[in-house]
């Protein structure tokens, strides 16, 4: 038997062979998956695209339950953009302080608001680009949007998806913006946001951090690590 390799430590070639082989396995995982995940979504309670903004800058360094806790209050009270700019910050803080790091949080919140107001008309924007632009959004928090409110594809790398894609061999990236490009060439576009629900799914539920459970596993046939590849 091949001896395993300290988790992650798969380094992901980008050659032709290596890229046709990935987008072949993950072509067979997606389906897997689904099927194990059949309720595989965005974890964050919202109803609009504004409420899942504003709960994805929470969510940073926080679990989604709690996050999921102090939103149900928070989007009560705050409706509009107009709403969290306008507030009193020591106010927003106390609203949020649950969440962690509520400093920044409350600061990015209203930046973001002040910014939309001025440029969108209080909606949140659409595309990479305008979202990017607005403070204390990056990648991540924009592809949150683009796929769970907006249905245009986007790969959400968060800690489950890179330590995931690196196991499984589909990148041996740890830079989310450049693992997220190598899973822009292997997963189909249509896929990209449930592929990374699908990630986050088996992240918590069987591969987990601590320690992956392989042997039960419904994709050990194909994944990298487990194969000791
Ligand atoms: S076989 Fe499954 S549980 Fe084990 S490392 Fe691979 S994906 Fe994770």
């Amino acid at each position: 038997m091949v001896a395993k390799k300290a988790a992650g430590s798969k380094a992901f070639k980008p050659a032709e062979k290596d890229l046709a082989d990935a987008k072949e396995r993950v072509k067979k995982i997606i389906p897997i998956l689904k099927k194990a995940y059949p309720d595989a979504r965005c974890a964050l309670d919202h109803q609009n695209p504004l409420e899942l903004l504003m709960a994805t800058i929470l969510s940073a360094q926080c679990t989604d339950v709690r996050v999921n806790i102090v939103t149900k209050d928070l989007f009560k009270k705050y409706r509009t953009a107009r709403d969290y700019a306008q507030a009193d910050i020591g106010k927003l803080e106390e609203d949020i302080k649950s969440t962690g790091f509520y400093h920044n949080k409350a600061k990015n919140i209203q930046g973001a608001c002040a910014a939309m107001i001025e440029k969108h008309g209080g909606e949140v924007p659409a595309t990479m680009e305008e979202l990017t632009a607005l403070p204390g959004v990056g990648r991540k928090t924009a592809n949150v949007l683009l796929g769970n409110a907006f249905g245009i594809p986007g790969i959400v790398t968060d800690t489950h998806v890179i330590r995931l894609s690196r196991l499984i061999g589909l990148s041996g990236n740890t830079d989310a913006v450049k693992l997220e490009q190598d899973l822009m060439e292997i997963v189909p576009k249509k896929e990209w946001t449930l592929f990374s629900h699908l990630l986050i799914f088996h992240g918590r539920q069987v591969c987990v951090a601590r320690k992956p459970d392989c042997s039960n596993c419904p994709i050990k046939e194909l994944c990298a690590y487990e194969k000791g590849v």
